[in-house]
Parts: C-alpha cells; sequence; structure tokens
C-alpha cells in the first residue's frame, strides 16, 4: 500500500489533511494552545509513521518507552504478545523501555520501534516538538483515515478483505461481493488465508484483526458520497 495517499482528520480543527502538511499544521495549534497555558509540563508531539500510515500523538515527557509501546499495541499491532523494542538505529541495541520519553528523546530526534521480530512490523517515531502543554495521558491527535483500498478484482467498492497468500499491492484484496467468489478458487482463503482490511500497517499480517483504541478510524475505506 505504500503508492496510497493518506489524510488524517485534526482532533483540534476537525480538518481533513493530508499527510505532508500534517506536522505542521498540528503544531500551529500546538503553539496555540501552549500560549494559553503556563504549567510547565511537557509534552512532545510524536509522529509515528510507516508508508502511508501514521499517528500523530501528545504524548507526557514523563510517560516511559514501556506507555507508549503500549498504546502502538492498542491502536495498531498486537495480535499475539510479540515482544517489541524501541532503538536509536535500526537494528540497533534496545533502549530499556524504562526510559521516560522526554530523555529518549532529549539527543535525538527519531527512533526506530519493531514488534514481532518474525513478521515484523517496523516503525519509525519521530519528535516534532516540545510543548508546555499540561497532559495526563497519550493523547491522540490525529491518525491516516482508513486507505483507499479497493477492490483488485471489481475495481469499483472498497477492499473488506485480503487473501494472504494472494495479496501484494495490486491483487488479493477483495470487496463484500468478490469475496465469496475468490473463496470458491482459493482453497487458502477458504480456510486460513482471509483477512480483514483494518486501519494499520498490521494489515494482513500474522493474526491481526484490529486494535482497541479509536474503533471508529479503524474500519474499511468509505466511498465519498
Ligand atoms: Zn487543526
Ligand atoms: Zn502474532
Ligand atoms: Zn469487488
Ligand atoms: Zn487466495
Amino acid at each position: 500500500m505504500n503508492k496510497v495517499q493518506s489524510e488524517g482528520v485534526c482532533v483540534y480543527c476537525n480538518k481533513t489533511v493530508k499527510k505532508q502538511g500534517l506536522s505542521r499544521h498540528i503544531a500551529t495549534h500546538l503553539k496555540q494552545i501552549e500560549l494559553e497555558t503556563k504549567k510547565p509540563q511537557n509534552a512532545l508531539h510524536l509522529v509515528v509513521s510507516t508508508g502511508p500510515y501514521f499517528l500523530h500523538l501528545l504524548v507526557p515527557a514523563i510517560c516511559d518507552l514501556a506507555d507508549l509501546d503500549y498504546f502502538l499495541r492498542d491502536i495498531w499491532l498486537e495480535c499475539c504478545g510479540h515482544i517489541s523494542a524501541f532503538s536509536h538505529v535500526r537494528y540497533g541495541d534496545d533502549i530499556d523501555k524504562d526510559t521516560p520519553i522526554g530523555i529518549a528523546f532529549e539527543r535525538i530526534d527519531s527512533l526506530f520501534y519493531a514488534y514481532d521480530f518474525g513478521s515484523t512490523t517496523e516503525l519509525g517515531i519521530a519528535n516534532k516538538g516540545i510543548y508546555n502543554i499540561p497532559t495526563k495521558q497519550i493523547m491522540l491527535v490525529s491518525r491516516n483515515q482508513p486507505l483507499p483500498i479497493m477492490c483488485s478484482t471489481c475495481q469499483k467498492l472498497p477492499a473488506t478483505c485480503m487473501c494472504i497468500v494472494h495479496c501484494d499491492d495490486d491483487s488479493g484484496w477483495y470487496c463484500k461481493v468478490c469475496a465469496p467468489k475468490h473463496k470458491k478458487e482459493c482453497s487458502d482463503f477458504a480456510d486460513y488465508a482471509k483477512m480483514p482490511v483494518v486501519n494499520s500497517p498490521r494489515c494482513g499480517v500474522c493474526g491481526y484483526t484490529g486494535g482497541l483504541i479509536d474503533k471508529v478510524r479503524d474500519g474499511v475505506y468509505k466511498l465519498p458520497i
């Protein structure tokens, strides 16, 4: 799905903004909120992303990496309790999960994160700014809207499921109408290979079937009316 363009709705003004412009857009809100409050609590604007998938988070500096790990598992990743790790460089030494976020990003603007060292989902985490905004827990500021993944057979309806045996960027994605037809021609699909389309980079990987947070936007793309 690397070709797909993505966009996200801003939690502060409800506008839909393209992926490329969203960090700057959110920064204008955060600067505004910061001016209105005087409390010296630091919060980091983090962007977690891979390909067209992204999360914009406001994270208290005192939260540790383990809190972020739980959040990422809950919204995007958890299938069967695989291990995960944060690192400064790709495939580098793990950073201790007890490390507060504010410390982890003290001398560096981005971290790497990996979930599951078999069918690995790799994410980049970038710090876009630190603000004096009082916040007690990780706040979801924006995320990519469900990607416009269409049925690769009819090209008319959004795909609701995929076949992990036949899936690549251009094939193996099925709408409700075409899925039963593929079931007749693919015994793997009928057996184990059918997976739901969910709004996560772990779509179709291992046993992943969707997240626990923000389920409204975890669904399938909706055609514009
Ligand atoms: Zn906004
Ligand atoms: Zn798994
Ligand atoms: Zn179809
Ligand atoms: Zn198949």
